[in-house]
C-alpha cells in the first residue's frame, strides 16, 4: 500500500485506521451481511448507527439539550442561502463579518433573500486578517450575525468569537469543526461541511437550537425548512448514509483520543511545526497576520517567486501532496486538519527547511 501525505484543503486525509475500519466493514455492516451503502435507512441497524453518531456528537462538544444535531445533503453551501430563508423576521437585516470567499459565498446569498449588511471586513488586506471585533455595533433588530470561523482559503481563524446578546451568532465552521473544544451555547447555529475535520464531502453537520427552527416562514419548501429535519432526526428523505456512518467512525476514535481538548493541543503542536519554520527563514513568509493564524490552514508565500515552480514540483516527488495555495492568495497552503499525522507535518517541515537551504 502507498499512502502520501495529504495536505489537500478538502476533501483532504482521513484516519488511516477509519480509512481500514470502513474497508472491513464493507461487505458486512455490523453482521448484517450488507453494507452500510445497501441497508434501509430505516432499519434497525442504520438507526442505531445515526443514534450513537448523534450521541457521540453530543457528547464530544457538549451540546445542550435545545440543541439538534442535522446531518443535512448539499454540504456546507447548502446552508448559505437556508440560513437566510429560516431565520428571516420583520424587518431585522442579515448580518455579516467578511473575512474570505466563503464569507463572501454566504453574503451573496443572504443578498438574494434580503437585506444585507457586511458589519466589518477584512477585505482590504486580502483576508489576511480577523477583524477587531470587541467594539461591534449590531442592529439591535438584526436577524442573525454570520461568521466564518476559519478561513480556509487565506488560512485565519478566530481565536475568540464577538458577543452578539440577543441576536444568533451563526457560524461556519466547516474548516475547523471539532479541531478545538467551543461553547455550542453561544452559537445560534453551527454548520460545517464534513470534508475537511470528519469524513466525505456532500454532508453538512448543523447544529441549530431548536426555537430557531420554529420561526420559517410557510413560504419556505419543506426541505428547506431545519424544522423539517429537526422533527424527523435528519431522515426526512433518504440520507447520505455512507458520509453518516464514516463521520460516526471518526467521532468514535476523536472520543478515544481523549476528545476535543486533547486534539486542540495536537493541532497546536503541528500548525507550531510550520509557523517555526516559517517564522524562522528568510525565504517564507506567512500570508495571515499572526494573531489571526489558522491551526488548520498554514499559508505561505516565497520572496523568491522564481522558486515556486520548483518547490512545488520537489514536494510532489518526495510525497507531500496539495500544498499550491488557492489562485487567490498563490503561494502555499498546507492543510493540517485533525487526521493529519504530526509524522506528516515534520515531514514537510524537515523538507521546507531542506529546501530553503540547498537554494540559498
Ligand atoms: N465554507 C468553508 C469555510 C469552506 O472551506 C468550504 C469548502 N472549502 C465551504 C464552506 C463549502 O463547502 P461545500 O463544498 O461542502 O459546500
Amino acid at each position: 500500500m502507498h499512502r502520501v501525505a495529504n495536505f489537500y484543503a478538502g476533501p483532504s486525509t482521513l484516519p488511516l485506521d477509519v480509512l481500514e475500519e470502513i474497508q472491513k466493514d464493507l461487505l458486512d455492516f455490523n453482521n448484517t451481511g450488507m453494507s452500510i451503502i445497501e441497508i434501509s435507512h430505516r432499519s434497525k441497524a442504520f438507526s442505531k448507527m445515526i443514534t450513537e453518531t448523534e450521541q457521540d456528537f453530543r457528547e464530544i462538544l457538549n451540546i445542550p439539550d435545545d440543541y439538534a444535531v442535522l446531518f443535512m445533503q448539499g454540504g456546507a453551501s447548502i446552508q448559505f442561502p437556508l440560513i437566510p430563508m429560516n431565520l428571516k423576521k420583520d424587518g431585522g437585516k442579515f448580518t455579516y463579518i467578511n473575512t474570505g470567499a466563503w464569507s463572501k459565498k454566504a453574503i451573496k446569498e443572504a443578498q438574494i433573500q434580503g437585506e444585507t449588511e457586511v458589519l466589518a471586513s477584512s477585505e482590504d488586506k486580502n483576508f489576511s486578517y480577523i477583524p477587531d471585533l470587541k467594539n461591534l455595533q449590531i442592529p439591535e433588530n438584526a436577524a442573525y450575525l454570520h461568521i466564518t470561523s476559519n478561513n480556509t482559503i487565506a488560512g485565519t481563524q478566530y481565536h475568540a468569537f464577538p458577543e452578539t446578546g440577543a441576536v444568533p451568532l451563526v457560524a461556519d465552521m466547516s474548516s475547523d469543526f471539532l479541531s478545538r473544544p467551543i461553547d455550542v451555547s453561544r452559537f445560534g447555529i453551527i454548520y460545517a461541511g464534513a470534508q475537511k475535520n470528519v469524513g466525505p464531502s456532500g454532508l453538512g453537520i448543523v447544529i441549530i437550537r431548536k426555537d430557531l427552527a420554529e420561526q420559517v416562514e410557510e413560504t419556505v419548501p419543506t426541505f428547506f425548512r431545519y424544522k423539517t429535519h429537526v422533527d424527523k432526526n435528519s431522515l426526512f428523505n433518504t440520507p447520505n448514509s455512507f458520509a453518516i456512518y464514516a463521520v460516526g467512525l471518526v467521532v468514535k476514535r476523536l472520543k478515544k483520543l481523549g476528545g476535543l481538548e486533547a486534539m486542540a493541543k495536537i493541532n497546536e503542536e503541528k500548525a507550531k511545526i510550520l509557523y517555526d519554520v516559517i517564522d524562522n527563514s528568510s525565504l517564507y513568509q506567512g500570508v495571515a497576520d499572526k494573531n489571526s493564524r489558522s491551526l488548520m490552514n498554514v499559508t505561505f508565500t516565497l520572496s523568491n517567486s522564481d522558486l515556486e515552480a520548483k518547490l512545488l514540483e520537489e514536494s510532489i516527488a518526495n510525497d507531500l501532496i496539495g500544498i499550491k495555495g488557492h489562485r487567490s492568495v498563490g503561494g502555499f497552503r498546507a492543510s493540517i486538519y485533525n487526521a493529519q499525522s504530526i509524522e506528516n507535518v515534520k515531514k514537510l517541515a524537515v523538507f521546507l527547511q531542506n529546501f530553503e537551504n540547498k537554494n540559498k
